[in-house]
Formats: structure tokens, sequence, C-alpha cells
């Protein structure tokens, strides 16, 4: 990564004085402007006297936090808090990841998201409405900021767990940005949220007088793909070394523009392939708390779109480099969607899942299909709560002494079980990880410590590896290492609690590895187009952007 956003702002004729800096969250630092900062900014009069240290506002943002009374107000305030003040938001985020993430991020973005265009106060990313068509390059040059090295960008299709939210599905990229700002320390500056606005086939959204979003049915085919790759090359012409994060695209688009792009520029699909290293590092956590290996594993999903599919080629990937062939490898994931089991002859089985299509005879549901394959894990990736219920626990318990149970669905409503019912209905053999968080579990004396497995663990770290080694391409390979770089992060003492995740608290250091064992591949492959450091841990490191004020004078 090329040099930081400068740290200090000297008064300067392209500097923003006076009222001003107070409206640019970038700069802005409210009450702990020092009195000489005051006097040559021409603050003087427009703050109350009191100074205060970055650390008193954020214990005052804090108590403010916790005296809202639902977890939308406290989205929204920390949203304002963003729109305000960027550094003191980055500052809380990290200091208290552990509460702020779930607001946001899953589960609250996803309330945020239904009530977008209900609680809109003030944009903060580009919208590329379809209505830009053959204008989109024009249009993010009106993007104020010219170093920008990530972009996150939806259409709006698959939000969560939560289905066609259109242009409301904002919220996502700006709460996966913040993250990559807390996790891994990449500049607020260098990072831009993109809603590319197609329509949305919601019709309670399209009957919504307040619906921010264009009010007709999404645009399908050539139309469509024809703006996506507007999309692309206005990006590259602007910030032609970006990586393109691309997020909750419906299943219909999602694997399409991932091959389609892939081998072409510096992009990822998080659902697909972020995904898929959070799950895989869960299982090699999982197999180093039993001692089993993960080629003697034999995985059942629920749910075969985006998560699924992803999490299965890359376990196939990493079972192939145990020494497994494919064929073997593909046997030993099985999948169920809305039609039963994924088999041979079925009809409507997309391209995506033929290769895990196995020989067997048709199974309408779960239960059933958990009987006769007999799995050591099950992955929840359907969207649909409830799936893991009483049963489906009790059978996963008969088969196994340690069942694996997924359930990723975000968020928390969505979520194929709580980690309550998975630890009770195993007699608290499970080993459990959940999509969206869920607190403490105690069962007859024992407490258990239920792990998150969302892709928060992995995509930030990656993005820091890529932006780094400035890496051309991101290839399924830096996934892999990303998920047995996480899972190596796991302690003992987190084992004993049942966790096969690191804390949360402890995301930094892990994103930092993360990101070193990216660009190690990067430099390897000949992707980077930075030169190797001697010291690349060292180096990346000390590229992480920790949120502090600026000094102006
Ligand atoms: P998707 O729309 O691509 O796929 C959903 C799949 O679920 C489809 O195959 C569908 O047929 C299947 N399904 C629907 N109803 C079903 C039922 N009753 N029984 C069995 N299968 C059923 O979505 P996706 O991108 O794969 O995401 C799915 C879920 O995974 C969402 O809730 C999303 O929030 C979650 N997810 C979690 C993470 C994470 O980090 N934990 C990351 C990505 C996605």
């Amino acid at each position: 990564m090329a040099d930081q956003p400068e740290n200090t702002c000297a008064p300067r004729p392209s500097c923003p004085v006076g009222y001003e800096i107070l409206q640019d969250p970038l700069r802005n630092k409210g009450i702990s402007f020092t009195e000489k900062e005051q006097k040559v900014l021409k603050l003087e009069g427009l703050l109350p006297p009191g100074f205060n240290s970055m650390e008193q506002q954020v214990t005052r943002m804090m108590e403010n936090f916790r005296k809202k009374s639902s977890d939308l107000e406290k989205y929204n305030f920390m949203m304002a808090l963003l729109e305000r003040d960027r550094t003191l938001f980055d500052r809380v985020v990290l200091d208290y990841l552990e509460e702020i993430m779930p607001i946001i991020y899953t589960p609250t973005v996803g309330r945020a998201s239904q009530e977008y265009s209900h609680i809109f106060q003030r944009p903060q990313g580009l919208f590329l409405s379809e209505k830009y068509r053959g204008r989109l390059s024009e249009v993010i040059g009106n993007w104020p900021i010219d170093d920008v090295r990530i972009v996150c960008v939806t259409d709006g299709e698959r939000i969560l767990g939560l289905g066609d939210l259109g242009v409301s599905g904002m919220a996502i990229p700006v709460g996966k940005l913040s993250l990559y700002v807390a996790c891994a320390g990449i500049h607020p500056s260098h990072c831009l949220p993109i809603v590319i606005d197609v329509g949305t086939n919601n019709v309670s959204l399209l009957n919504d007088p307040l619906y921010l979003g264009l009010k007709h049915e999404r645009i399908r085919g050539e139309a469509y793909d024809a703006l996506i790759d507007e999309f692309v090359e206005a990006v590259r012409e602007r910030y032609p070394d970006a990586l393109i994060h691309f997020e909750d695209f419906g299943n219909l688009n999602a694997f399409r523009l991932l091959k389609k792009y892939r081998d072409r520029i510096c992009t990822f699909n998080d659902d697909i392939q972020g995904t898929a290293a959070v799950a895989l590092a869960g299982l090699y956590g999982a197999m180093k708390m039993t001692g089993g290996t993960l080629t003697a594993q034999k995985i059942l999903f629920l749910g075969a779109g985006g998560a699924g599919i992803g999490i299965g080629e890359l376990i196939v990937s990493a079972m192939v480099r145990e020494g497994m062939a494919e064929s073997e490898a593909r046997k030993r994931c099985w999948f169920t969607d809305s039609r039963g089991l994924v088999v041979r002859g079925r009809e409507r089985v997309s391209d995506a899942k033929r290769p895990f299509a196995h020989e067997h005879e048709p199974v309408p549901d779960f239960l059933t299909a958990i009987r006769r394959l007999q799995p050591t894990a099950i992955i929840g990736v359907s969207g649909q709560a409830g799936r893991f219920g009483k049963d489906v626990l009790r059978a996963m318990a008969d088969l196994n002494d340690r069942p694996l149970i997924f359930a990723l669905s975000n968020p928390t409503s969505k979520s194929e079980c709580t980690a309550e019912e998975a630890y009770t209905w195993t007699d608290g053999r499970a080993i459990f990880s959940s999509g969206s968080p869920f607190g403490l579990v105690t069962l007859e004396g024992q407490i258990f410590a239920p792990g998150q497995g969302n892709n928060a663990y992995i995509f930030p770290g990656v993005g820091l590896g890529i932006v780094t080694s400035e890496a051309r391409r991101i290839t399924d390979e830096m996934f892999l290492a990303a998920a047995r770089t996480l899972a190596d992060q796991v302690s003992p003492a987190d084992f004993d609690q049942g966790r096969i995740y690191p804390p949360l608290k402890a995301i930094r250091a892990v994103s930092a590895q993360i990101a070193v064992a990216v660009a190690e591949i990067a430099w390897a492959s000949g992707l980077a187009r930075h030169p190797r450091p001697e010291d690349p841990e060292g180096y990346i490191k000390k590229q992480m952007y920790v949120p502090e004020y600026q000094r102006y004078v």
C-alpha cells in the first residue's frame, strides 16, 4: 500500500477551516481541537470552551450508546457519529468491537436495511442507479476522494437472509467497510461503499411511498450485464488498482459475475469465498479440538446457494491438498436445497450444484437425509430459521460424539438454530458456530462460548493482504491460506470454552496474520505489484491505520 493519507493538515488553502472543518467527518475532531488549533483553524466560538481528550469523547459516546432503548436506535446513533466524526466512530468501534459489531453489522444492520428508507438521514456511499447508464464514469467522478483502495458493492438482491431489499442494501457495504477499518486497519478514506440500483422485485418496497430506490422490477439479462460491465470499467478507470468486493448479490448473478471477472480484475465475492474460508477455518478448528481429520468428515448442507456451494468447493480444494482424489472429496459434501437432496438426475440442478449432485435416490427432507447419509457435520446456509430443530440436532447427536453444527444464516432471526438449542439437544456435545452472534450458554454448570462463523473474520485480513501487496488478482489459494491462518489463531483456552474461532477482541492481530499469508501468496505467485519487503509482517502492521485524531498545528 502506498503511504497512508497525511496525518496532519497544517492550514493551507486546500485545507478547510472554520465551520467547514466541523462538517468534514474525516477532519472533524469535535471538542478535541486544542486552543491553538481553534485559533489557527478559525474555530473559536464555534465550540464550547471545554476540551476533551479522545478517550473522554469515547466515554461520552458509550454512555449515550448504552442509553438507547433499541438496537435500531443504537444503529442510528452510530451512523450519526460516522457522518459527524469518522475518527471517533472508528475508535469507538475498535475499542468496543464485541458490543458494537452486532449493531453496525449482523444482526442489526439487517433491520437497518429493512428500514433504510424510513431511517435515512445522510448518504454514506455512491448510489449508481440504472438511470445513469452510459454515465457511470462521470457519476463515480463525483466521489470526493481520489485514493480508493477497496470498493464494496451490492445490488441489494439478497441482503443477508432477508431477500431483495433494493437500494436499501446500501447499509451492508457501509457495515462491511466499517469492519475493514476496525478489524484490519484499512484507512476509512480508502473505502467506497456502492449500491447499484437496478430496481427491486420486493412488492412492499415498490408500494412504499418513502422507498428511496428505483420503483420498477429488477432489470435482468443483457441490460443488467451491460450495466455491471460499465460499473466495473468505470471503477477501473478512476481507481485502477482498487479491489472490488461483491456482496449480497442474488444467486442468479453471484456465481456468474465471479466467474466473469475473477481472472480479469482484482475481485472476490464475499458470500461465496469469504464465507467458504470462515467455514473451512471452523472445520479445521473443530478438528484441532477433537483430533479428527478433515478428509474423514462428511458434510451435509442445508442450502445450496452462493454460501453453501462456495464452502463446498473450498472444502474440496482443502481435501485434495490433503491427498484425497477430487471425486472422493466431492462425495464428502452433500447438499439439500428447497427441493430436497441434490442428487444426480434431479430436475433443475444448476451448473454450480451439479458437481455435488451424487448418485442417490431422491430424499425430500433434511432429517431423512441425515439418517441416510450419516454426516459428521451439518452446515446451515439456507436463510431458513429453525430448520435445525430438536429432531435434527438429536439425530446428529445420536450419530456423532461431537456433532458439528454450523448455523450460518444471518441475521439472528434466520439462524437455523440458536446456540442454546444446539447445546441442549446434543447434551452439550455439539461444536457449534453461528453467522450472527449468540451469548454464552450455561448448561448444567458448564459454560459454552459459541463461535461466530462469520466472514468478518476473513474479508478484512484478505483485503489488507491484497491492498498492502498491491495484488492484481485474488485466488482460491489465498482463501485457503486465510482459513488455515484463522484456525491457527485459536488457542487451547478457546477450545476449553468450546470456541473454534479466536475471540473478536483479537481480530486485528488475526487480520494481520491473514494479510501476511495472503500477501505471501501474491508475492510467490507473481501477482503483487509491491515488492516483497524484508519483513512482511512488520511492513503490513505498519500500514494498519489506528484511529487517532490528527494534529493540525
Ligand atoms: P442464496 O439465496 O444463494 O441460497 C439460499 C439457499 O437456500 C438456496 O439453495 C435455496 O434453495 C436454499 N433453501 C431455501 N429454502 C430452503 C429450505 N426450506 N430447505 C433447504 N434449503 C432451502 O443465499 P446464500 O448467499 O447462499 O446465503 C444463504 C444464507 O447464508 C443467508 O442467510 C446469509 O445471510 C447466510 N450467509 C452467512 C454468511 C456468514 O458469514 N455467516 C456469509 C454469507 C451468507
